[in-house]
């Protein structure tokens, strides 16, 4: 890894190696006092600057508080900030104000001018920037099975953050979406650690460079959140206790992370949660042992919002607030989010440096970390980019790479007698609470922290509704929204809007395109109580599909919402998760086809809420033909599969190869498999390959897990032969003591519905 770093306090660059970069850093240390340190481990928001709150509301026009900034600056040596007050979006011009004000004000008030570093969740396009390129959120992302186009999707994201001045990204979600009850499901990459740690990666070099040079200035430094585990709640509500054995921790939610940190990731953000009775930002075994020694990484560690607070004010696992200041900067924390009172987490933190409770070393690690980030940013030079510099934001390239990710991403789970495509001289009914919305469109994070405030940037974009009429004229589209979000309710309130009228229309039409699925949420406000699709929507759909017209289910959803009360009265089924700005023009695209599908599940869609089992699961979770077996009562039956995913063409697979000798120590396994488009349309196929371990002497084996794939285009006719490389690491897994563990044994490698036996020898 290059590293590029800039003398900053002589104001004299060079690059710099890893030594000098060292001694960069203990130059500007030595000139420190404690008080500076302690200031350079705060963030605050400019919401927390103030007194009382949303001082900072109207932004327009937005004006800093002078005074409490300079105060922050000042007397408490602020070194980071964050977000915007209420979270709403800004245009560049007005960020690049706000973060020079900032910049300046360091500049003339503080000793050593240390610039400040801006942070933001950026996290499926620059979402607090007015008129930045908004792609798929993640979930989407993940079921295009791209990450080239993933990667694509983050280089523009960071250079429409640079853009607007910003330079560190809280992105991306490495945690496993295996639970739709979580609320931010859609903000992961799905339920694969695998598929997870490709597409993290591949994030994570669109953001920084595959160089990790963040100080190139249409880079910014990612984050990586939230260490480690935070989507496996128990109860499937958010920041509550998760119960997580060392095999599961390594096997499943490590992975990610570890392939991220070794991808050169610059940040980290902990866990909100607690992991078997301990809070992650108290636990020295994760933060130090795991993350810092044994997985070597040297960037910085950031909390989660107010997260030091919580350890006393939720958690109760200390007394007061200063006593949670000592146990989480104790347990490997570099940096506090947002203290509600950073005056006092400030005079906290300095008290116990001066007790003995938290060593000067220990301060001294975090800074350098701080500081490491810093100057890889470039930002001792350039310590605020000018929206100038950066033509191409909002571009029509731009857009179109965020359509593409869209039009991959969208995923046909059924297509009853191939039903689609429609022909273009059809007249349909649009309707439900998702048809005519651009806020389900995105989802949240998006312009405002609930996505409520989406629609005042959203004009030029194309709901599903306005993107159906201009594919096929409004003449031939009839609109009536059936059902509606309640916009001042709770994100799950719905009411009945003009819903007989729908049923009615639908004698007027030849297809139904019923736009069904969520508003917007996310943490907290988005903890759910009953997984099926509302009572409302149910309904709308049951009612629609008696008339006896075809109706075409479009699905717009962060997670799956159990729609087994009507999935078989619809005759297609087409999932576009939170598709984005361009999430109606790619779906229209594919429900006339113009473009052919190719999007797979990133994860099981569960048929009953009792029956929330991941593709990684057990045996004994599915039936099992072997007889005297006790569970053959036992259900696996979802209603879609993980890696799911129909076409408009057909593929076949055939001669599935394992070369078993290739590897010069034998243990390199290449799979071969060839695959033909036997259909009349160009398609892409992604192909994934899949091992199961027979037995495993000291846990359970899952009964299948992926291991790699790999998305091609196959013309008519077309036949490629896909090759993959395994090694014998594949094989492994981890026992209940953590320690991995490679077994000499049968498995299977599954490619489709093709099977391939391997004999691993000692
Ligand atoms: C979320 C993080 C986010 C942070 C800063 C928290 O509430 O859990 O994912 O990065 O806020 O906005």
């Amino acid at each position: 890894m290059r590293k590029i770093l800039f003398l900053s306090v002589l104001f004299l660059t060079a690059a710099l190696s890893q030594a000098q970069e060292q001694t960069k850093i203990d130059s500007i240390l030595s000139l420190m006092t404690l008080e500076e340190k302690v200031g350079q481990m705060t963030q605050v928001t400019l919401d927390v600057i103030g007194e009382g709150e949303n001082r900072f509301s109207s932004y327009e026009p937005f004006n800093l508080d002078k005074k409490l900034l300079t105060k922050a600056v000042k007397e408490y040596h602020v070194g980071s900030f964050l977000n915007t007050a209420n979270n709403r979006a800004l245009t560049p011009q007005k960020w690049y104000s706000i973060i020079s004000e900032i910049q300046n004000t360091v500049k003339e008030e503080s000793r050593l001018n240390i610039p400040v570093i801006y942070g933001v969740d950026e996290i499926h396009g620059a979402t607090y920037t007015a008129g930045a390129t908004m792609f798929p959120q993640q979930i989407g992302q993940a079921a295009s099975r791209n990450p080239e186009m993933v990667k694509r999707g983050a280089e523009i994201t960071a250079y429409e953050t640079r853009a607007s001045g910003i330079s560190w990204n809280f992105s991306p979600v490495l945690d496993l979406g295996l639970d739709p009850r979580f609320s931010r499901m859609w903000e992961s990459f799905g339920e694969d650690p695998y598929l997870a740690s490709v597409m993290g990666v591949a994030m994570i070099d669109g953001y920084e460079g595959e160089d990790n040079n963040i100080g190139h200035p249409e880079h910014v430094a990612s984050t990586m959140k939230h260490f480690l585990g935070y989507h496996a709640v128990t109860s499937g509500k958010d920041r509550t206790p998760s119960y997580i054995p060392q095999d599961v921790l390594r096997e499943y939610h490590l992975p990610p992370f570890k392939a991220a940190v070794d991808a050169g990731s610059h940040t980290i953000m902990v866990n909100s949660g607690i992991i078997n009775g301990v809070p992650v930002h108290a636990n020295y075994d994760l933060l130090t042992t795991l993350l810092k020694e044994e997985l070597g990484f040297e960037g910085l560690v950031v909390t989660d919002w107010a997260d030091i607070e919580n350890l006393h004010r939720r958690d109760r696992v200390a007394e007061n607030d200063k006593e949670a200041i000592k146990m989480a900067i104790n347990a490997g924390v570099d940096m506090s989010m947002v203290p509600y009172e950073y005056e006092r987490f400030f005079d906290n933190l300095v008290e116990l440096v001066k007790e003995g409770e938290v060593k000067e070393s220990r301060i001294d690690d975090a800074v350098r970390r701080i500081l490491k980030v810093k100057l890889a940013l470039n930002l001792f030079e350039t310590p605020v980019t000018h929206y100038k510099d950066y033509p191409k934001f909002g571009s029509k390239e731009f857009e179109r790479a965020a359509y593409d990710m869209a039009a991959e991403s969208i995923t046909l789970l059924k297509n009853e007698e191939n039903i689609l495509p429609l022909q273009k001289n059809v007249k349909v009914l649009v309707t439900g609470p998702n048809a005519n919305s651009m806020r389900t469109l995105n989802g949240a994070w998006t312009y405002s922290w609930q996505g409520e405030k989406t629609p005042e940037f959203s004009e030029q974009y194309n709901t599903v509704l306005e993107a159906v009429q201009n594919k096929i004229g409004e003449g031939n589209v009839k609109y009536v929204p059936g059902v509606k979000y309640i916009e001042e309710g709770k994100y799950y309130e719905e009411e009945k809007a003009e819903f007989d009228e729908a049923i009615a229309a639908a004698s007027e039409v030849d297809y139904i395109l019923l736009v069904l699925g969520e508003n917007t949420y996310t943490e907290k406000p988005g903890d759910l109580n009953d997984l099926y699709l509302s009572d409302l929507q149910t309904e709308l759909a049951q009612k629609l599909a008696a008339t006896g017209k075809p109706v075409i289910l479009i699905l717009n959803e962060g997670r799956p919402r159990i729609i087994s009360k009507f999935e078989k009265d619809m005759q297609a089924v087409v999932q576009t998760y939170l598709p984005g700005n361009y999430g109606g023009d790619a779906l229209a695209d594919v429900i006339f086809g113009d473009v052919n599908p190719s999007g797979k599940l990133p994860y099981n869609y569960p048929r009953y809420p009792n029956a929330l089992i991941p593709y990684i699961h057990k045996h004994s979770e599915e039936q099992t033909k072997a007889e005297g077996v006790y569970n053959y009562e036992a259900d696996y039956s979802p209603q879609f599969s993980f890696g799911d995913g129909l076409s408009y063409t057909t593929f076949e697979y055939s001669d599935l190869q394992l070369d078993k000798t290739s590897g010069k120590e034998g243990d390199k396994i290449v799979v071969k498999v060839n695959v033909t488009n036997t259909g009349k349309r160009a398609g892409k196929e992604t192909v994934e390959v899949y091992t199961s371990d027979l037995y495993a002497s000291e846990i359970t084996p899952d009964v299948k897990r992926l291991r790699r794939f790999e998305k091609i285009s196959l013309e008519p006719g077309e036949t490629k032969t896909v090759e993959f490389e395994l090694d014998s690491q594949d094989l492994g897994y981890f026992n209940p003591n953590g320690e991995f563990r490679i077994e000499a044994g049968e498995f299977e490698f599954l490619v489709k519905d093709l099977k391939q036996t391997y004999l691993l020898t000692e």
